[in-house]
């Protein structure tokens, strides 16, 4: 038995994992109501993709490392619905790619980004070597309105790659207008933040945060030209294509 009272080898294991873990989320005031909507949707589309990663998205996973690896100054950032679905494991590819952590809200509160920071420390931040940002919000994102722009200086604001998992469209669109390389986890691959990426993951975000990080440490000591040729090489319009087809057609490549 394990986190929630099913065996693993129950055919909705992971369904009713990540269920707990959002509601836990939202218990202990890291995740917003909302939080719970996303996650239905998102659910959605991963019952219709065979709940597993595919070909496609192992590809836009590993593009995802290559960049990562590749940065000058790589942020992963953390909503509600990230840090209760996988906090320890945002720190652990943080860790293993040098980038900082960064608290970023679409609903800002304090008391949720402290939360959040606290709860990112409870899952070994400082032990790895991890910096929480987003409490200082001394930068802005353009475009955006007040509270929804609000940014680290030295975190998202002076970042030249950003994993934006589970974003909102307008500010996945936002940052990549102010020329980030921007990764984004969502299972829904119409979703105007998957469309804003260059490396669009359409996959849960519990398989493909751990699978970024195994690829990030396959490719650690590759040269720049090959983890430049791995980011050329994948092709974000046709990752996304492949996972539409996917969803629609019921064929599971
Ligand atoms: P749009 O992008 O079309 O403007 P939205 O971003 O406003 O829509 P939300 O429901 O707020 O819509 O976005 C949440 C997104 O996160 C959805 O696209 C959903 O598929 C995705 N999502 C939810 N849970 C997960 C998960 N565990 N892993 C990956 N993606 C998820
Ligand atoms: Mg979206």
């Amino acid at each position: 038995m394990s986190e929630i009272d099913v065996p693993e080898s129950h055919p909705r294991y992971q369904s009713l994992l990540t269920r707990h873990r959002i509601e836990a989320g939202v218990e202990k005031g890291i995740t917003s109501k909302q939080g719970l909507i996303a996650e239905g949707r998102g659910e959605a589309f991963d019952y219709l993709l065979g709940e597993r990663t595919t070909p496609s998205a192992d590809r836009a996973e590993r593009a995802a490392a290559a960049l990562l690896v590749l940065a000058d100054h790589p942020v992963l950032s953390v909503n509600g619905n990230v840090a209760a679905l996988v906090p320890g494991e945002m720190i652990e590819l943080a860790a293993a790619v040098g980038a900082d952590v960064e608290v970023n809200l679409f609903n800002r509160t304090e008391e949720r980004m402290r939360a959040i920071a606290d709860h990112l420390r409870e899952h070994g931040a400082a032990a790895a070597g991890v910096e929480i940002k987003g409490l200082t919000a001394d930068a802005r994102i353009p475009g955006l309105d007040h509270e929804r722009a609000k940014v680290d200086a030295d975190g998202i604001g002076a970042a030249d790659v950003v994993l934006v998992p589970l974003e909102d469209g307008d500010r996945a669109e936002a940052l990549a207008e102010m020329g980030k390389r921007e990764i984004v986890i969502d299972l829904n691959p119409l979703s105007r933040s998957a469309q804003a990426a260059a490396v669009p993951i359409v996959d849960n975000i519990l398989r493909a945060v751990p699978n970024v990080t195994e690829h990030a440490r396959e490719l650690q000591d590759a040269s720049d030209d090959e983890l430049e040729t791995i980011v050329r090489e994948f092709d974000p319009d046709r990752a996304l294509d492949a996972a539409e087809d996917a969803i629609r057609s019921g064929q599971l490549e």
